[in-house]
């Protein structure tokens, strides 16, 4: 390279001022001149030794500057090569020689012409200044990095120079590679030494990185966003095609397919006035909105019920009792009232066209009062709703109410609840799928109240003919007619039905059956039933009728025949498996007495039989369970002690009570009997009542536990053959009872002779099938003091007991008594 001798001192040289570029020494770079002043400098330059002082000019925008207009120190240039162009401009490729002070203008026309010093810099290379060069190469790749574009050639100078022997040619060099405004330039090129120089260069470097890293950053952001952008709008367009090839179309498929079905659903008017209003609500919405499924489950709801659908209802009364004869041993009183019942139906159908005079008459329609079925479990409630409905030609629907607490499950939630349903009533109707069923409600007498509202009062408004054109479920919030429904109630009991819903009901008793009564359902409807129910209908399978008695007899004990139909259920099942696995050749299978052992197992029951001899202090009461009627052995003991009472078998309170009036009787007259004054001071009693697991309750065991007490004070045995039942009194009055059917059959079963019922229960006798009553006797009482003369054997041929020692009760009774 050709650089100046140092000692050159001052010098004159033409002078080219320049707009908007500097070239610093060591550098090589294309100017172009087109000014006329410049045009003659670089003449004159070219002419002599092709050196020319490049000045900055203070003003670029300035065509014609003058000295003053002009930076102090420039560059001292060599003209390498140059090309005139058409215009006469000179673009000259010119290399930076050496930094130059103006001293003075020697010449200012035609072209500047100056006196100038050289102006070097100072260099010093130690460890703080290569420490700055590579950080500056760091820098440079961390532009690169950052996408900066730089010139190859110049980058591979710069990283040659790294090695680096140039101090000044590295500075000025970097210098082309970062975008350093023209007056920045300027400044460098005045600095005096390499240190201030390259600090002054990092500073702007920096400055250039931390715009690039924004820039990268800007960028990096409008790119992901500009992607996210695209990303949408494909799926977008993905999703409208989608809707549009499926989804619209299905869509407007499925308002079409419910408009199809509300028109078809033949509803009120009203009701299809508010299924279109939800239609329109779900066609205007989106498919992905969750409240248009919803919509779809209450569209769906008012559709599939029948509010147009009707079976024929023509009540043929003939036909009706065939079926109920067909289908049902026994319950004739049960029998005649249904048939009654239908008769009234069919009258009141009859009649429909007087209804205007009745009208004028002030005369209400006739309006069917609600079958309620009340009976223990299996005396054929149910079976009997479905035959009414068979003979009717209707359909059957029985929905449970047992355990029912909230009012909801009557009448259905309001639809803003989540998972929100019709009640039953209404989930009844859709499963009947007809509008006039026979609709069973089923344990009518289970249905509790809470806080959450009152179900029989549901229930009422479901059931009241007056009220139930216009059913209001809170789910469908349009009516339903139920007056068109034929409601029949089932309970065990009565006693905890609401007196408002007990108004409305027709009880019809469903008293429990006999044992005969039992034999004949099983023989003639129980096998048959379940010979289909196994497949086994085309066998010969004979249950002999011992067998069918031993089955009632020691493997039920229940007043209905459920436990029965089971037994032999499983007697059908255990033979059909043996048929499967051939250990049963025979075509004619006979189920003898000695075969049960084989399929059911050993006797569950012992058979109730009374005493064998007459004895102290055990009386046979008569009691009347869920399961029907049961005869109570009631035993009394008693013991030197100090006036204790001790109960034992499960006593409710009811019968607990009915031991504390006994005594108390017995203690108020203890003259009669012959006791000392004083002697229940030293005494205590147990009153145990067999079996001890089975719960007891009820006042009717009251005459038989004062009968064992007494017997026991008195050690006068109780007769074997005589039952009773009856509610005590303190003053020993004997109280009606209910249950005399269940009781007198349980008691004839057990082998009991003679009955002392309250006077009050004469009229039950007429329930009892004549097969009984002409093997019993019956007494009937009003006082305790007969009970005993009957049911006490006395030795000898009197009674010992002087009634006539309490007056006035006794001496009455005694008159009663003869
Ligand atoms: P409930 O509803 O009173 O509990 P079900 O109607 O379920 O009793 O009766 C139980 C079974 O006994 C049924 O299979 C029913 O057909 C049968 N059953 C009850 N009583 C009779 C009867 N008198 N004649 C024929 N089958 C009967």
């Amino acid at each position: 390279m050709n650089l100046l001798p140092v000692k050159e001192k001052s010098k004159i040289y033409p002078l080219a001022a320049i707009r908007d570029g500097i070239i610093f020494p060591k550098t090589e770079n294309i100017l172009v001149f087109g000014r006329k002043k410049s045009l003659l400098a670089l003449d004159e330059a070219l002419r002599k030794d092709k050196k020319v002082v490049l000045v900055l000019q203070k003003n670029a925008s300035l065509d014609n500057p003058q000295s003053n207009d002009l930076h102090p120190i420039g560059v001292l240039a060599e003209i390498v090569k140059y090309h005139q162009g058409e215009k006469g401009e000179i673009n000259a490729l010119v290399r930076g020689l050496a930094r130059v002070k103006i001293l003075n203008f020697t010449k200012t026309d035609p072209f500047f012409e100056v006196r100038t010093e050289q102006f070097p810099l100072k260099i010093e290379d130690n460890e703080e200044i290569r420490a700055m060069v590579r950080y500056i190469i760091d820098q440079i790749k961390k532009a690169i990095n950052l996408g900066k574009a730089v010139d190859f050639v110049l980058l591979a100078n710069i990283l040659n120079v790294s090695e680096i022997d140039d101090l000044e040619k590295f500075a000025n060099q970097v210098v082309n590679i970062f975008e350093i405004k023209v007056e920045e330039r300027q400044k460098l090129l005045e600095k005096n030494d390499i240190k201030s120089l390259l600090n002054h260069e990092i500073e702007l470097i920096n400055k250039e990185i931390k715009i690039l890293e924004i820039e990268r950053h800007i960028s990096s952001k409008t790119q992901r966003k500009f992607e996210e952008g695209i990303k949408e709008s494909i799926l977008r367009e993905k999703m409208r095609t989608i809707e549009e090839e499926l989804g619209e179309g299905r869509e407007a498929k499925e308002i079409n397919e419910y408009r199809e079905k509300i028109k078809k659903a033949k509803m009120p008017k009203k009701v299809e006035e508010k299924a279109f209003e939800e239609l329109k609500r779900l066609a205007q919405m989106s498919q992905f909105n969750p409240e248009a499924s919803y919509i779809r489950t209450y569209l769906d709801w008012l559709v599939s019920l029948p509010w147009s659908v009707a079976s024929t209802n023509d009540v043929d009364l003939k036909e009706a009792q065939k079926v109920l004869e067909e289908d049902h041993y026994g319950l004739k009183k049960v029998k005649e009232r249904i048939l009654e019942y239908l008769a009234v139906m069919k009258l009141a159908k009859r009649q429909k066209k007087y209804e205007d005079e009745k009208e004028k008459l002030k005369l209400k329609q006739h309006q069917p009062t609600i079958l309620c079925f009340v009976g223990p479990p299996g005396v054929g409630k149910t079976s009997l709703g479905k035959s009414i409905a068979r003979a009717l030609g209707r359909k059957f629907v029985k929905v449970s109410l047992g355990g029912i607490r909230d009012e909801a499950e009557i009448r259905g939630h309001r639809r803003t609840y989540v998972g929100a349903m019709p009640g039953r009533i209404i989930q009844g109707i859709k499963q009947a799928a007809t509008k006039n069923p026979v609709f069973m409600l089923d344990e009518i007498d289970k249905v509790g109240r809470d806080y959450r509202g009152d179900p029989s009062a549901a229930l009422l408004e479901a059931l009241d003919p007056e009220q139930n054109h216009s059913f209001s479920d809170h789910y469908l919030e349009v009516d339903f007619d139920l007056s068109d429904v034929f409601f029949i109630t089932t309970a065990n009991i009565l006693d905890t039905i609401p007196n408002a819903l007990l108004d409305r009901l027709e009880i019809i008793h469903f008293p429990g059956y006999t044992e005969d009564e039992k034999y004949n359902i099983a023989k003639n409807h129980l096998i048959k039933k379940q010979l289909f129910a196994h497949h086994l209908e085309d066998r010969k399978i004979l249950f002999i009728e011992e067998s069918i008695r031993t089955i009632i007899r020691r493997y039920t004990r229940e007043a209905g025949v459920r436990e029965l139909e089971r037994q032999l259920a499983t007697i059908l099942r255990k033979i059909a498996r043996e048929i499967i696995e051939k250990k049963i050749e025979e075509k004619k299978i006979i189920i003898t007495p000695n075969k049960l052992h084989h399929y059911l197992g050993p006797y569950k029951y012992p058979t109730q039989m009374i005493e064998e001899k007459n004895t102290i202090g055990i009386a046979n009461g008569l009691a009347w369970t869920q399961a029907g009627g049961d005869i109570l052995f009631i035993e009394v003991a008693t013991m030197p002690g100090k006036g204790m009472l001790t109960l034992t078998g499960h006593l409710g309170d009811v019968m607990k009570e009915s031991c504390q009036a006994a005594l108390s009787y017995i203690r108020a007259r203890y003259g009669i009997f012959g006791l000392e004054k004083n002697f229940f001071n030293k005494l205590d009693i147990h009153v145990h009542v067999p079996e001890g697991a089975v719960p007891k309750d009820g006042p009717s065991a009251g005459i038989a536990i004062a009968t064992a007490m007494i017997s026991a004070l008195t050690k006068i045995p109780v007769k074997k053959t005589v039952g009773m039942t009856g509610e005590i009194t303190l003053r020993g009055r004997v109280l009606e009872i209910g249950g005399v059917k269940e009781k007198v059959i349980a008691a004839h079963r057990a082998g009991i002779k003679k009955i002392i019922l309250p006077k009050e229960n004469k009229k039950d006798l007429e329930d009892i099938p004549q097969y009984v009553l002409k093997d019993l006797n019956f007494v009937f009482v009003s006082h305790m003091d007969e009970v005993l003369k009957i049911a006490l054997a006395f030795p000898g041929k009197k009674p010992t007991f002087d009634f006539s020692a309490v007056k006035p009760f006794a001496t009455l009774a005694l008159k009663k008594v003869n």
